[in-house]
């Protein structure tokens, strides 16, 4: 059983000393658990063995050598570099190190060790630089694994294996957890097998083998756990039956409002409204999250739900991560909804407008007084505002439904609060609102199940028709450069607006907003000299920035030099051009999220990417903005590229458990494979009392991870 495993310290391995032990503390092996779980990184194929004579430029080889010189310094700007001289007796090789000190203590003189690098030459010396190296140790197997930062604490690949032999020795046949059925039917190896075949796998087959059982039992246990708890949720909850087909006279809210739009709701928004009216009439609290690429209209979707709640004498909330966007949100509102009205309880048979309301912390204290009271009272049918909703002194008549807006800036924590106050009703009979929540920056359907696996998941995949697509070029040289500022020359005079995101600077707000200053000096003299100039910066105080979104959409100023502030949903129709700086350091979501500000019209747009020299990987995401506008697509190549360590910021850095399951293309079928057998063994055995052994690995596993991300988030 893992969990026994968990019990037993790594000392009581075989040949782990006291030292050996405290060196595997400090990269947190403890347990046997621990050890049998620190997975290799990587294999060598020693089959694949070269000679250092018969080695090609730019080739990935494998040599078995021996170090005859070893030098430490420090480059000019101060990175410790190690080298080495290496001879096989066929020829010689320099090993270069940059940022690894500790290389020249692993590798004294005379040591044997297997270095594998791609080969290429400095100063015409053909040399690796920063290779895998393996001490050879007395290990005769045909794969080598790799572990990762076992070298820094001084422990050779080889003892790790020693080690973890022993230790599965040890504990022999362990239990497995999965049923033999699905064993058979997802053809996953045992347990057991898998655990000896990916320390010390016989092949690369069985060693892929091995890994795809071991990721399908890190994914089951979060499955398991998100299903669980998802059961109790709904155990627990008070939920509305709201009434999406209103009673025979009181006004149907949606169908007023979705008649007086200026255009037709798209496919998909139509479907993305059925399926959550479907959710807000059931007894059970809504809790999905709507998918859409920037454009795609989430906020008409979301008013819808709010309207549902509204014309069943509920009220909404709409809760947006910044003030800019919770101001623009409330404009928005306020003029789509300008014409509804809702029955007056005040007045028999009468009616009043929808009330919308603002709150911010810029809310002045009287206004703020006063609302606070309207929502208490139900006067209020739609508040719109930031975190200021989630404070104490805001309490609702009747909270029905929320929604949360750009989600991932918000923590778990944030978005139970804003829930917590339906609950937590003026009038004390409160119910669990329904809860939607949106994100611009789609992921996988199956990243989703495994990130906000307690979430169902609706998709708008369509944006409106007339919208052209955004023509995404990278400006590699001054001339590129020139023609994307003549374009906003070009583009302002038309009367368009254009936007110049600033350099990401290291640093803090202030010295973001110092670059900005300088950079809007700088066009303002030079490339963009006569235009009507504006800046934006987070350290402007709100009204400010209010000021000049204001200006900017009105055409009084021209061209917005902004840093990543207006990332975030800002909606100005008229921006037909934009710039970004130092395109090479944003990621391909916060491009494509930036790239979004423009394109929402039906005019053609345009968004530069500037970016002179950059890494290889640099080059595949400027070179995948180009090609695509589709934010699944990029999702996509984004989680090709980078793996899902950090697709959503930190967000899953609690998720420990996954060491092995890949979210790239790869485990996609294994993710669904898990939830399936998830609901499957929860459907005959609830809160699993027939499969204990299997109930405390996952409260091993992911409780400790799962507690580790709910207090980071
Ligand atoms: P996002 O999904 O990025 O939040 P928004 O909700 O801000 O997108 O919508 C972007 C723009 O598209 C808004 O100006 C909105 O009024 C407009 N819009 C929304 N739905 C449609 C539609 N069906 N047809 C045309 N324009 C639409
Ligand atoms: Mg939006």
């Amino acid at each position: 059983m893992l969990t026994r495993l968990a019990a037993i310290p790594v000392r009581e391995v075989r040949k782990v000393g006291d030292k050996r032990a405290e060196a595997l503390a400090t990269i947190d092996i403890v347990t046997v658990l621990d050890l049998i779980t620190h997975y290799p990184r990587r294999y060598i194929d020693r089959t694949r063995q070269a000679d250092v004579a018969g080695m090609r430029m730019g080739e990935e080889s494998l040599v078995l050598a021996r170090v005859d010189s070893v030098r430490s310094r420090r480059t000019r700007n101060g990175r410790a570099l190690v080298e080495l001289e290496v001879d096989d007796g066929t020829g010689a090789l320099r090993v270069t190190f940059f940022n690894q000190a500790w290389r020249a203590r692993q590798l004294p003189v005379g040591t044997e060790a297997l270095f594998f690098g791609k080969l290429d030459s400095y100063r015409g010396k053909r040399q690796f630089t920063n290779p895998v190296v393996d001490l050879v140790g007395n290990r005769t197997g045909r794969i080598v694994p790799i572990y990762p930062t076992s070298e820094k604490t001084g422990i050779a690949g080889w003892e790790f294996g020693e080690w973890v032999e022993e230790a599965l020795h040890r504990a022999g046949a362990l239990y497995d957890p999965l049923p033999a059925r699905w064993r058979d039917e997802l053809e996953l190896m045992d347990r057991t097998s898998a655990f000896g075949a990916i320390h010390a796998p016989e092949s690369f087959a069985q060693q892929e083998r091995a890994r795809r059982r071991l990721a399908f039992d890190e994914l089951l246990r979060l499955q398991l756990e998100v299903v669980m708890r998802r059961h109790v949720l709904e155990r627990d909850s008070r939920g509305i039956r709201h009434s999406v087909v209103p009673a025979v006279g009181s006004p149907d809210l949606v169908d007023a409002f979705v008649g007086q739009l200026p255009f037709p709701l798209t496919a998909a928004q139509r479907r993305a409204v059925a399926e959550i009216g479907a959710d807000l009439a059931k007894a059970l609290p809504m809790h999905r999250l709507l998918q859409g690429d920037v454009g795609s209209g989430k906020t008409v979707v979301a008013l819808c739900a709010l309207l549902v709640a509204v014309q069943g004498g509920h009220q909404g909330a709409l809760m947006a991560p910044t003030e800019v966007l919770a101001e623009q949100h409330f404009l928005g509102v306020r003029e789509l909804l300008s014409d509804l009205v809702v029955p007056d309880p005040e007045r028999l048979g009468g009616s009043r407008p929808l009330a919308v309301a603002l709150l911010t912390n810029r809310t002045p204290a009287a206004e703020r007084a006063r609302l606070h009271e309207g929502l208490r009272a139900g006067s209020v049918d739609l508040v719109v505002g930031t975190h200021a909703l989630l404070t104490d002194e805001v309490r609702f008549s009747s909270l029905g439904v929320v929604v949360i807006d750009e989600q991932h800036r918000f923590g778990v924590e944030q978005r139970n609060t804003l829930r917590a106050k339906g609950r937590d009703a003026a009038d004390g009979e409160g119910a669990d609102p329904d809860l939607l929540v949106m994100t611009a920056t789609p992921i996988p359907r199956t990243a989703a199940m495994v990130f906000f696996g307690d979430l169902d998941v609706t998709e708008l995949d369509e944006l409106p028709a007339g919208r052209s697509p955004v023509r995404t070029e990278w400006a590699r040289t001054p001339e590129d450069e020139q023609a994307a500022w003549s374009r906003v020359r070009d583009e302002v005079a038309a009367g368009h607006r254009a936007y110049v995101v600033c350099p990401l600077v290291e640093g803090s707000e202030r010295v973001q907003a110092t670059s900005a200053t300088g950079e809007r000096a700088r066009l303002e003299s030079t490339v963009l000299a006569g235009l009507r100039i504006g800046l934006l910066h987070g350290q402007l105080k709100a009204a400010d920035k209010e000021g000049i979104m204001q200006r900017f959409r009105d055409g009084e100023i021209q061209v917005l030099v902004a840093t990543t502030v207006i990332e975030v949903g800002v909606d100005v129709p008229e921006a037909t051009v934009m710039v970004v700086q130092d395109a090479d350091r944003f990621g391909i979501a916060q491009l494509h999220q930036l790239r979004g500000r423009v394109g929402r019209s039906d005019r053609v747009s345009w968004c530069y990417l500037f970016a002179e020299a950059t890494s290889p990987e640099a080059a595949m995401r400027l070179e995948a903005l180009e090609r695509t506008n589709d934010g699944f697509e990029l999702a996509e190549v984004d989680l090709e590229l980078r793996g899902e360590g950090t697709i959503l910021g930190t967000r899953q850095k609690g998720r420990s458990d996954l060491k092995l399951a890949s979210l790239r293309r790869g485990d996609r079928p294994l993710v669904e494979a898990a939830r399936r057998v998830a609901e499957s063994l929860l459907a005959e055995d609830p809160s699993l009392d027939e499969a204990p052994h299997l109930a405390d690995e996952v409260r091993l596993f992911v409780g400790e991870a799962e507690a580790a991300f709910l207090l980071k988030s």
